[in-house]
């Protein structure tokens, strides 16, 4: 698949400017392709690990701080990395412009640390790649109305790159990585994982809102409401990787297409809290408050009383805590299971083949794995697990559903 439009949004991930060397590839690279007759517009994450190094410091003095502030230090790892990458192509002769949110006019709403992209000045990004230059924009940051700074979520520089394709009309939107496609689940985790050549928005869309880290779920929501096909491949070869386009432009729809984990997850469970679904309303709202994404909920009672457990990420549990003890008295007990991971099969095609389910729990209850939450829809079965049953679980469905490579 070739793009129409020269104007081509690129993006590099953490790995992908991991190291001066690497960066300095990157620079050879997006030289290359403007020899060859594209017009880059470059979006780079951090350095790998700057992130989390960053979380870790504002953690280590405030873990229960969410805010401008946070957003302000754990955007700035972006600074860096293009102000390299600028460095790099400015030393080969090009002329490169290092753009911050705030400087481009990528604006979003105040919901810090999960903000949502609300407008991008096209026309100035548009101005540099008409001079001839390259803009070299910080993914994963934007700007509010009141000139603060704001993050759009873990892997948010996908978002970034999706959102700057849209708005330059450009038919695809380059995503490089340290993997050369999308897989049938986590290459790291199941050795055996194919690639997938062509996926739909709505299959990609359902492997990222499960939290395949592959590429930011926004990103993927984005592409499908503007259309933008998104081209996974990767930073370290030249060939095509995955290409994620409309229903339309693809041809199989296997019962599951791919076993995604997320290993974010943590639980908690409280008991008893008052009967009734007026607590759970109230327990619901006040997370959601807080801006907690809550994702299985299970609720039971007995004689004793009413019983909840639900998940949430982990970045989120330290919030979750908080308001849930402000909301019950010292007779409700709160467990917190960390280090638990959501393993899921996903299929459009599921929905028209009964025994899915079946199939998935007889695998884990051969692999001898406690299921801690469950959830279903017409396209995905989920189990919350523990994390040290993560690596056998996953390659044991990943066999069961026939999608292990030969
Ligand atoms: P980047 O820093 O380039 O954004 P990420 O670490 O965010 O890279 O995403 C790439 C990683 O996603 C891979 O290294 C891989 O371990 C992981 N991943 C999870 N699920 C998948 C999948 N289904 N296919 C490919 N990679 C996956
Ligand atoms: N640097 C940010 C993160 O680590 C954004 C990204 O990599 O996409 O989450
Ligand atoms: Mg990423």
């Amino acid at each position: 698949m070739k793009t129409q439009s020269q104007v081509l949004v690129k993006k590099f991930g953490g790995t992908s400017v991991g190291s001066i060397e690497r960066i300095e590839a990157v620079a050879d690279r997006v030289l290359a392709d403007m020899k060859a007759g594209q017009k880059p517009i470059v979006v780079a994450s951090a350095m790998s690990g700057e992130t989390n190094r960053l979380v870790r410091l504002a953690n280590d003095v405030d873990p229960f701080y969410r805010g401008p502030a946070y957003d302000m230090l754990v955007a700035s790892g972006e600074q860096v990395s293009i102000a390299l990458l600028a460095i790099a192509l400015e030393k080969r002769g090009a002329k490169a412009v290092p753009l911050l949110a705030y400087q481009l006019g990528i604006q979003t709403d105040a919901i810090f640390s999960k903000a949502r992209i609300t407008a991008v000045n096209s026309e100035k990004l548009l101005g540099y790649v008409h001079r001839g230059e390259i803009p070299i924009v910080a993914g994963f940051q934007g700007v509010t109305e009141g000139d603060q700074i704001t993050t759009l979520g873990r892997g948010g520089s996908d978002t970034t790159a999706v959102a700057l394709a849209a708005a330059v009309q450009s038919e695809a939107c380059e995503i490089y990585t340290d993997v050369p496609a999308v897989y049938s689940a986590d290459p790291r985790l199941v050795p055996k994982a194919r690639e997938i050549p062509v996926l739909s928005f709505e299959e990609m869309m359902e492997m990222a809102s499960l939290g395949s880290k592959v590429l930011h779920f926004r990103s993927v929501e984005l592409a499908a409401k503007y259309r933008v096909k998104i081209h996974l491949r990767s930073t370290f070869e030249t060939r095509d990787g995955t290409w994620v386009v409309p229903e339309g432009d693809k041809m199989e729809t296997p019962v599951v297409s791919s076993i995604t984990h997320d290993a974010a997850t943590v639980v908690l469970k409280l008991f008893p809290v008052p009967f009734g679904p007026g607590f759970l309303a109230e327990l619901f709202e006040a997370l959601a408050e807080k801006g907690v994404v809550v994702d299985i909920i299970t609720q039971s009672h007995n004689e004793d009383g009413q019983r909840v457990a639900f998940s949430v990420r982990d970045e989120d549990l330290n919030s979750a805590v908080t308001v849930v003890k402000q909301m019950v008295g010292n007779k409700t007990s709160i467990v917190q299971m960390e280090k638990m991971a959501k393993l899921s099969a996903v299929g459009v095609g599921m929905a028209n083949h009964p025994g899915v389910a079946a199939r998935f729990f007889r695998v884990l209850e051969k692999q001898k794995v406690p299921i801690h939450l469950v959830t279903t829809s017409d396209i995905k079965i989920s189990a919350v697990i523990d994390q040290t049953n993560l690596g056998e679980a996953a390659k044991a469905l990943h066999a069961e559903f026939g999608l292990d490579r030969e």
